[in-house]
């Protein structure tokens, strides 16, 4: 049975961490509050990249190197979408071609972390095991903005790490996690290693997630970019 606004923990998504005093503060809250969506959700960039990592991630049920002539373009996209599709998965099979892994059950797209009385939402990450039986996490992007520098301390990374404890068996080797951080149509790639218990992690989580409560204010509304990408547009005084 679905919960209501009010069961849910407040929500805390990776965008809402960016710097939470220059967002609108209206957007915040009703995002922190669980408010139900405007249809923005249906995003088409969203869907594309979420139904690559999806089929992605069906290539590696069994431990193996995923193959080009296993992905067909969904019809149900556009014809635009579906020659994306056919790049990125190529992309993918050539960029871990000698890489065979298996994946594990997916996480949750939501993540309660109850010590600091939030949960966690975002697409579920791509988590495998090597041959070796190495925990792998395959950060797949479709032409996003880099994430910067020192990519260990991006909210896109820290975000992740806290999360992907969700997925982790008690029995494994090792503090360590090696994280693959790939841009499928602009052919970048970067790789790390995380320790997902990392307690800076927990200090950062938890001061981002002050600052949101902090920035989140219905009253506060600052039109501008973020509106081309909000989903509570109706109702705003910004756009009467
Ligand atoms: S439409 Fe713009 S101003 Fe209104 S809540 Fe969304 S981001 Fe804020």
């Amino acid at each position: 049975m679905e919960e209501s606004e009010e069961e849910l923990l407040p929500k805390i998504t990776a965008a809402s961490l960016r710097d939470p005093a220059q967002q609108c503060g209206r957007r915040l809250a009703l995002e922190l509050g669980n408010r139900k969506r405007a249809t923005w959700g249906d995003n088409v960039r969203w869907r594309l990249s979420d139904r690559i990592n999806a089929d992605i991630r069906l290539a590696h049920t069994e431990l193996r190197s995923a193959d080009p002539t296993w992905f067909h373009p969904p019809t149900d996209l556009l014809p635009e979408q579906q020659m994306l599709y056919t790049v990125t998965t190529r992309a993918y099979c050539a960029l871990f071609a000698d890489r065979p892994a298996v994946a594990r059950d997916p996480i949750e797209w939501s993540v309660d972390v109850p010590e600091l009385g939030v949960r966690l939402v975002g697409p579920p990450p791509l988590i495998l095991d090597d041959e070796h039986g190495a925990l792998e996490v395959r950060l797949l992007r479709v032409h996003q903005r880099p994430l910067g520098p020192d990519l260990a301390e991006t909210v896109e990374v820290r975000f992740l790490v806290a999360r992907i404890r969700a997925a982790l068996h008690e029995d494994r080797d090792g503090p360590e996690v090696r994280v693959c951080i790939a841009d499928l149509v602009d052919a970048t790639y970067d790789e790390i290693t995380v320790d997902p218990y990392d307690s800076d992690v927990d200090a950062w989580l938890e001061a981002g997630v002050a600052a949101v409560k902090l920035a989140a204010d219905e009253t506060r509304v600052r039109q501008g970019h973020e509106c081309a990408r909000c989903a509570y547009v109706p109702g705003c005084k910004a756009h009467k």
